[in-house]
């Protein structure tokens, strides 16, 4: 059974603290300790030099007495961290924490103290500490960073809002509609500009006020990139705004591990594109989002990749601005750059290329009125979008415009997924290469000298 601990809060300001070792983790500790405001004596025989800067910092209370721990009276200190790696050293200085009554912290199993260090989530004035009893601070600390992940980083902005306008608010409204306009501002657009650090106007507060007394919720639109595939690749801001939404309108490019976390009680509706057969028009979805949103609905539109990036957000939030419909637009990572980082083809090299072009390889009447001449450049990564069926003509444009026809080439099929698959070859013979090859959108194409990279950097299908 492993030992029962509380968490308890402890202000260690001016008081006594002792470090028995100067390694690694004691050096971690005394960070800790520093920043509670303790004054820290250090004994150890060997001394990280990160300890010595932090001694040389004259802002630091701390002081190191470099010799190895011999027994003495700690009574004058109020916790005492055993933290070197000789046993001796270590028994010796736990038994006088104990004689001396110190609240005791040991890093070493077999070496029971009573107090232990929390992995600690900080945002401002809160503070999340996690603790597994001391059995498995591995865990504790990847369990740190899966919340991390979901608090949000201006989170104070919200509490000391809260804490500012509390009493006017309560003066305002009864119960309901109090919790009510607490509800619309920390879930709303209105939250989400303070904890971007932006203050409320007065337009945006009458609005909450309005909607409180009227009971009803302003609907708003988030416009927000999933990345490319990978779940892993989506945004802290998109996961949030994902978990708070009503409805969702999402397009083919979404993976299904993204639309899984989706609120299951949300109205999901696919407006899917697929090449030259639209489900629904784009007039339609911009008129859809608007309609949600006046229903008071949280309408999110979720886009593969950017939705600034060939994906028509522009357009999206143009009507809704047109008709006075609070919007936010959450960047994702496009495919240009998720996929080429699954793919091992870094899209810029000091020795290969040093610019990079999104271009779309949706050609207008089968050729296009792309500027070919431009590309023929060596020192530049040409990245196609949507030019999967217009490959051979990428290809034959781009020879007859003077570039190489021995000019690396990739495509990348479903990038960042785990049906990620990447062809390698040259512009003369790619399309030929992979004729019979049964190659399915969305794929990407990658053209130029930072494709060879690849052999050496590719990491991941
Ligand atoms: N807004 C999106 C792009 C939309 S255009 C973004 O920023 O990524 C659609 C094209 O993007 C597809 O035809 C394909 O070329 C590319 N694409 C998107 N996701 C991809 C993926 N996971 N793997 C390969 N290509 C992808």
């Amino acid at each position: 059974m492993p030992q029962s601990y509380i968490p308890l809060s402890i202000s260690l300001k001016d008081q006594p603290s002792l470090v028995v070792g100067a390694g690694n983790i004691a050096t971690s500790r005394i960070e800790k300790l520093i920043e509670a405001g303790s004054i820290v004596t250090v004994i150890s025989d060997q001394v990280d030099p990160r300890i010595t800067q932090m001694v040389k910092n004259q802002k630091t209370q701390i002081k190191v007495i470099q010799k190895k721990y011999e027994s003495i009276d700690l009574s004058e200190f109020k916790i005492v961290i055993i933290a070197t790696n000789n046993d001796q050293a270590n028994q010796s200085a736990l038994s006088d924490a104990k004689k001396a009554g110190c609240l005791i912290n040991s890093a070493f199993d077999g070496l029971q103290g009573d107090v232990i260090f929390p992995a600690v989530i900080k945002r401002g004035l809160f503070q999340l500490a996690l603790t597994s009893q001391g059995v498995t601070p591995t865990l504790t600390r990847l369990l740190r960073g899966w919340i991390e992940a979901r608090l949000p980083f201006g989170i104070e902005n919200l509490a000391n809002f809260a804490s500012e306008n509390a009493g006017t608010i309560k003066k305002r409204f009864k119960t309901q509609q109090r919790k009510f306009f607490w509800q619309s501002l920390f879930h709303g657009i209105a939250g989400q500009k303070l904890m971007d650090g932006d203050k409320l106007s007065l337009s945006d507060v009458e609005d909450l006020i309005e909607n409180a007394e009227a009971h009803t919720q302003k609907g708003e639109v988030y416009l927000v990139g999933a990345g490319p595939g990978d779940p892993e690749l989506l945004t802290f801001k998109a996961l949030r705004l994902i978990q708070q939404s009503d409805v969702v309108l999402y397009d083919r490019l979404v993976s299904q591990e993204i639309l899984n976390l989706i609120p299951a009680d949300a109205k999901k509706i696919n407006v899917g594109k697929e090449r030259d057969k639209h489900l629904v028009p784009q007039g339609d979805i911009n008129q859809l989002l608007a309609d949600e949103a006046r229903k008071g609905q949280r309408v999110l539109r979720l886009k593969g990749g950017d939705p600034f990036i060939f994906g028509r957000g522009g357009e999206e939030i143009e009507l809704l601005f047109d008709q006075g419909i609070p919007f936010q637009v959450v960047p994702g990572i496009t495919a240009g750059a998720g996929c080429s980082s699954y793919a091992g083809i870094p899209l810029t090299h000091r020795d290969y290329s040093q610019s990079v072009r999104f271009i779309t390889g949706h050609l207008k009447n089968g050729t296009s009125d792309l500027p070919w001449h431009e590309y023929q450049y060596g020192n530049q990564t040409l990245v196609f979008y949507m030019g999967l069926k217009s490959l051979r003509v990428i290809c034959e444009q781009l020879i007859l415009a003077g570039k190489p026809k021995e000019t690396p080439i990739a495509l990348i099929q479903k990038g960042t997924t785990k049906d990620q698959k990447v062809w390698t070859g040259v512009l003369e013979s790619m399309a030929d290469q992979i004729e019979n090859e049964e190659i399915h959108a969305p794929t990407l194409i990658i053209i130029g000298e930072v494709v060879k990279l690849r052999e050496k950097l590719a990491w991941c299908g």
